[in-house]
């Protein structure tokens, strides 16, 4: 597993000293070299959990 771009950079702006700002709010985040920060701010404050799970969405018809 060696990703050389995660999804979350979709919606961050890499800024110096390892820090993120988010595209959506405009808030700095610290990475500490990983995008776990990242994700949770997404999924917590916008609510993407689609940036964090790669799983396709099987839509299931009931009819
Ligand atoms: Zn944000």
């Amino acid at each position: 597993m060696s990703k050389p771009k995660s999804e979350v950079w979709k919606y961050f702006d890499k800024k110096m000293n390892g820090n993120a700002m988010c595209k959506v709010c405009g808030k700095i985040l610290r990475t500490s070299g990983n995008t776990s920060n990242l994700m949770g701010h997404l999924k917590k404050m916008h609510k993407l959990p689609s940036v964090i799970n790669n799983n396709k969405k099987e839509k299931v018809s009931t009819i």
